[in-house]
């Protein structure tokens, strides 16, 4: 029986510990969520959740902290396929004699599209409820997002070579646009326009890119001095570094989403600041491709919009935002020999509402709060490498890892329980990334 006295709400989420990563950061302990269809409608303590409102789904997670959902603002979710692919190499051998041929020889659709789905399900093992995306195909990659119920920032991507996808910038554009067009009223499909990166676009195209950005409004999101190589091969060709490039070419502003800026100067770094550019710190990535360590506490402190990215599976070989914010957390420590830099809470507001504002959604995602979008995880600090449990948020960014997420929301739909994925074939999900693999390994 309805009580006429409460409110009949879609889900109520109680947990021992909420982190807001609001405006004023607040650790709740024993509040519960209220979802209605896709939003939070109210945050109350559990004494009182049930005098007002009543679910037909009631989720009582003791000892669990709830966080909004987790932001993978860099990724190539397709090239998951290329895990383990070409490993131990730097950036320009693994891009020019791997990657690069690999990818002529093999992405089509159905490659974007069975990657993105193994990359999305694992994201979403992983507490990641939204991706910024940039890769072949975006359709495919759109579809998986769909299929899967993951919300998506997709990229329209751009170079000036030909591949399997496109075979100049102009096509490239063309192919994006009629993309964009076509996803355009998906709810949760968003787009950005994506040169892969200094090194691989022309002047001419960013120009051209820079006019889209501004008549539509949309972001652009590019790799950005990732590499000392990259830096020195623009000074030989323009007398200038990649960022100055860009400034020159209108790229460098609020709407530009910068991956890696691992090597900045002075000049650069006032530049990026200036123009409140945001970057995506990619940790693991660039340990991985020996490409260097961003100085993400001086980026902070220039009150630059740092967000998190795995960059792809190829290059982690992880899709898992709780490493990289770990990491990012512990490598700045060490690097700056500043045991303050990147506290437990900064960590996490780089996995979430700095991820939103970078993708320009901090008003429906990456908080919890009234009337945003019901996008929540909920980790499990019950297990014996979470005890003793001080402090919950420190506990959660040092101690806890991925396989201590046991709930994932997205647009107020549960996508995992009891850390398993809901209405997905896990085994389905693994014959697709094995049947890939006997391709693959032929070449
Ligand atoms: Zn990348």
């Amino acid at each position: 029986m309805k009580n006429p006295n409460k409110k009949n709400v879609s889900a109520i989420i109680s947990a021992s510990w909420i982190f807001t990563s609001g405006p004023e950061d607040q650790l709740l302990s024993d509040y519960a969520v209220v979802i209605e269809n896709d939003k939070i409608i109210d945050l109350v303590s559990q004494k009182k959740v049930f005098d007002e409102y009543e679910a037909n789904n009631n989720y009582q997670l003791n000892n669990h902290i709830l966080i909004p959902g987790l932001i993978n603002a860099h990724t190539h979710s397709a090239m998951s396929l290329f895990k383990g692919f070409a490993d131990d190499l730097p950036l320009q051998d693994w891009l020019n004699n791997h990657i690069w041929p690999a990818e002529k020889e093999f992405v089509n659709s159905s490659f974007v599209k069975d990657g993105s789905i193994l990359a999305l399900s694992e994201m979403i093992k992983s507490g990641v409820t939204t991706f910024n995306d940039m890769y072949f195909f975006p359709d495919a990659t759109a579809e998986a997002a769909k299929e899967l119920e993951v919300r998506g920032n997709i990229g329209l991507v751009v170079l000036d070579f030909p591949t399997n996808y496109a075979t100049d910038p102009e096509d490239y554009l063309v192919k994006g646009f009629e993309f964009r067009d076509k996803w355009r009223n998906e709810e949760l499909i968003t787009t950005s326009i994506a040169p892969h990166a200094p090194y691989s676009v022309s002047d001419e195209a960013f120009s051209l890119i820079n006019t889209y950005s501004e008549e539509l409004g949309i972001n652009i999101h590019t790799h950005l001095h990732e590499t000392q190589w990259e830096i020195e091969d623009s000074i030989d060709k323009y007398g200038i570094t990649p960022i100055q490039r860009l400034n020159n070419l209108g790229i460098i502003g609020p709407s530009l989403v910068a991956a890696h800026c691992v090597h900045l100067n002075d000049q650069d770094m006032a530049i990026l600041a200036k123009n409140k550019v945001n970057i995506v710190h990619n940790p693991s990535s660039n340990m991985k491709l020996g490409s260097g360590i961003a100085d993400v506490a001086k980026m902070l402190k220039q009150n630059l919009n740092v967000s998190l990215g795995t960059d792809s599976s190829a290059s982690n070989n992880r899709l898992d935002i709780m490493e990289e914010m770990r990491l990012a957390a512990l490598i700045s420590k060490g690097s700056s020999m500043l045991p303050e830099s990147i506290p437990a809470k900064e960590a996490i507001k780089m996995a979430t509402i700095n991820g939103a504002k970078a993708l320009g959604l901090d008003s429906e995602i990456g908080s919890i709060e009234k009337n945003k979008k019901a996008d929540l995880v909920a980790i499990d600090l019950s297990t014996i490498e979470n005890q003793p449990l001080y402090d919950p948020l420190t506990t959660f960014v040092y101690s806890s890892s991925r396989s201590d997420v046991s709930y994932v929301w997205i647009n107020g739909k549960i996508k995992l329980m009891d850390k398993k994925l809901i209405n997905m074939d896990e085994e389905r999900i693994i014959q697709l990334a094995k049947k890939w693999q006997r391709k693959l390994k032929k070449i």
